[in-house]
């Protein structure tokens, strides 16, 4: 268990509660709060509430603390848990995880930079010059994936809009010789649209207020930002983020990563791009649509490489295969306005992907020989979306609906949740079981009832959704939700208005409601089919294919195929999503996890305020009360007896070098016995199981001193 500082500052960690009740957590959570704790465990847990100020214990001093030191010595921080998988790693050559969740403006982004930060501190002691390559890019590339990925929101002035997953690659030194990121689902409706009060991607900004003036007059961009259709409601908030600082920080992070300069220019030509789409002002002449601004259209054609007569054609008109022949089919008004935005949306998802994509080519493991080097062992941080699990009446703006996006992360939250309760709560007991251990069911709300409900084949939300968009002829939202409502009309976490009148929170007859397990949300349904089957039409990757900028024409390689040779449907936007959700779950699943949890402590970003009612709702659906008691009834660490022996048979006369018992099992008991160790253990089949890490930390010092 953690060393206590002082009672003063409350529990260092929630298994020392008295008694495990809400009260009693919520008031050791108010205290380490107001007393600048913003740490504290359960366990291998770390509980984290955003201070909302700046706290001086991120430096060196304190990094040198915990280096090396065992979880429990030092009062709970995350530099603790990144140690414990950083030793784990190293000792055992364990694949480890840190899991880093919370709601939006917890305190998630923060952590994984704290936590990525302490290890590239304590790493590399020779000052090998590749291994610093690697920590730098590591290091650096956070800043360029915030200002492309992140955008100010109502809840949190650096929202990451995308999820993340990094590994960092070790070789046998313990040092970091590579790393890949994994991003998942951008948010990309937001380049074309935002809510009250928010702001488009940060980089937008960001060119506008750092770029030089020769740079935006080469990208024919003026200063304001009000100027642009799609981002200027966001001109005028107020945003702690430095646009113009970070500018220069995202460009000069670029170079160090290994961007040519070419493929910067690109990046920002890309950016300007879409600033321009949103500018173009579609009309009709007779029933043929026209560009009014055709001045715009010659500035796009411009920065894209291509010609005008191509940008104009891939605006108003789209190829299609009728048959063996061949036709350009005139868009309507509506269809060209269409067209353009989800133009404007891929080409920011593709940037962004082709810049996570150029990091991990500089960072990749090359030529690593096992045979020499020993095993190339990985710890993993995911910083997933920023989310708002909430229920619906603790949302203090409304109207407020969540869309298809929110859909798809609020899914992401609830498979995370069920590996937390797969590799927290039930392996734990099932394990006690199993190796016959007296034991105290613990009660908890196993949430894979909704996972199941999204995802299912056939009978799940998303399959009914792809079922709805495989339709021919016209697809209507509504449809999709006349088939949910057959379909679910039965399931307890599943209603709409339609199936239950009475019900007043459903305001409309395109809403519908899930039981997520951290409260109920309301979708409304409106975007779903459009967003799910994600067309973008075919010319448009030609016209970048055929650009003659080789950075874009290598972004499009797909603009490569004629009309008549595409012939595959692709996935829909939810079933790519869900294969890369249940990817990544089975990758954490396959590592030694460690978890982060973040609280917010209130909606004010206040470093004062503790709201009693937000923090109690966060522990209760983060499941931290299940967790102290899961923990509190178990054992921090066990092994199976020959194991056990095998490691610790010198700390006895009775085991060493041999021992004349009946079975190894005797001989570990005969061993902690003579030790006095008997009270802190219990002895199950295969395994002996020690109840607190202290006992372990004396059997490793009695160990040492032999
Ligand atoms: P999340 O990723 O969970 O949405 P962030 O990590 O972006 O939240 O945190 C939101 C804001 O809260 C940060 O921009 C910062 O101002 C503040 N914050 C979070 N963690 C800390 C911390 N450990 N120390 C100081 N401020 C913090
Ligand atoms: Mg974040």
């Amino acid at each position: 268990m953690a060393e206590q500082e002082s009672l003063e500052f409350g529990k260092a960690d929630f298994v020392l509660m008295d008694a495990v009740t809400m009260p009693e957590f919520m008031a050791n959570l108010r205290l380490r709060f107001e007393k600048g704790r913003i740490y504290t465990f359960i366990g291998e847990v770390v509980v984290s509430m955003n201070p909302y100020k700046n706290l001086n214990i991120y430096g060196r001093d304190t990094i040198e603390q915990y280096r090396g030191r065992e979880l429990y010595e030092r009062p709970p921080h995350l530099f603790a848990i990144a140690d414990a998988a950083y030793k784990a790693m190293k000792r055992r050559s364990k694949d480890t995880c840190i899991v880093i969740s919370g709601e939006s403006g917890a305190g998630k982004t923060e952590a994984s930079k704290y936590i990525m930060h302490y290890i590239a501190a304590i790493t590399n002691p020779g000052q090998r010059a590749e291994v610093e390559r690697v920590k730098n890019i590591l290091l650096k590339s956070n800043c360029v994936l915030e200002a492309f990925g992140n955008a100010k929101t109502n809840r949190n002035d650096n929202s990451s809009r995308f999820g993340k997953y990094m590994d960092i690659n070790f070789d046998f030194k313990g040092d970091p010789i590579g790393g890949h990121i994994n991003n998942y689902l951008l948010e990309k409706s937001r380049v074309i649209v935002q809510q009250a009060g928010e702001r488009s991607f940060h980089s937008f900004y960001q060119l506008l207020q750092g770029g030089s003036d020769q740079m935006l007059r080469s990208l024919h961009l003026q200063k304001d930002a009000s100027a642009y259709k799609y981002i200027c409601p966001g001109a005028q908030i107020k945003c702690s983020i430095n646009d113009g600082a970070e500018f220069k920080a995202v460009a000069d992070a670029m170079k160090v990563i290994g961007f040519k300069q070419e493929e910067i220019e690109t990046v920002y030509k890309i950016v300007a791009v879409i600033l321009h789409l949103g500018n173009l002002k579609f009309s009709v002449d007779g029933d043929t649509p026209v560009i009014e601004n055709s001045k715009v259209v010659s500035i796009i054609a411009d920065l894209l490489s291509t010609k005008f007569d191509m940008v104009e054609k891939a605006l108003l008109y789209r190829t299609v295969a009728t048959g063996r022949d061949v036709i350009d089919k005139q868009h309507t008004e509506q269809e060209a306005t269409y067209g353009r935005d989800a133009f404007a949306k891929a080409i920011y998802e593709r940037l962004f992907a082709w810049i996570v994509t150029h990091i991990n080519d500089v960072i990749e493991v090359k030529n690593y020989d096992t045979t020499v080097h020993g095993k190339n062992t990985v710890i993993g941080v995911l910083d997933i979306y920023d989310t708002f699990p909430l229920p619906t009446t603790l949302i203090p703006f409304f109207p407020f609906f969540f869309s298809f996006e929110q859909f798809c992360i609020n899914y992401c939250n609830e498979k995370l949740q069920q590996l937390f309760i797969q590799l927290v709560l039930k392996q734990e007991q099932e394990e006690y079981q199993r190796e016959g251990i007296p034991w105290k069911h613990i009660d908890y709300f196993n949430n894979q009832v909704i996972v199941d409900l999204v995802e299912q084949q056939h009978k799940g939300i998303i399959s009914i959704l792809d079922d709805a968009c495989m339709n021919v002829g016209k697809v209507t939202d509504e449809m999709f939700l006349e088939a949910l409502n057959n379909k679910l009309g039965k399931h307890a976490h599943f209603s709409s208005r339609k199936l239950c009148a009475t019900d007043k929170t459903l305001e409309f007859d395109r809403d519908f409601r899930i039981k997520h397990y951290a409260g109920d949300v309301i979708y409304s349904v409106t975007g779903f089919i459009d967003k799910n089957k994600d067309t973008l039409f075919q010319d448009f990757k030609r016209l970048m294919y055929n650009s003659s900028n080789p950075v874009l024409k290598m972004m499009w390689p797909e603009g490569k195929l004629s009309i008549t040779e595409v012939t595959k449907r692709p996935l829909t936007a939810a079933t790519l999503f869900k294969n890369s959700m249940i990817a990544l779950v089975d990758n954490l699943a396959s590592k030694e996890p460690y978890y982060v949890r973040c609280i917010k402590p209130n909606d004010k970003k206040s470093p004062q305020l503790f709201d009693e009612e937000r923090c109690r709702h966060q522990v209760e659906y983060l499941g931290l009360l299940e967790n102290v008691r899961v923990r509190r009834a178990g054992f921090a660490y066990r092994q199976t007896y020959e194991k056990f022996l095998h490691r610790y048979k010198m700390i006895s006369e009775f085991t060493w070098p041999n021992h004349d018992l009946p079975s190894d099992t005797d001989a570990v008991k005969k061993l902690i016995e003579c030790h006095g160790f008997q009270h802190d253990v219990a002895y199950g089949k295969t395994k002996i199981f020690i109840r607190t890490p202290r006992t372990l930390f004396t059997l490793e010092e009695l160990h040492a001193k032999m």
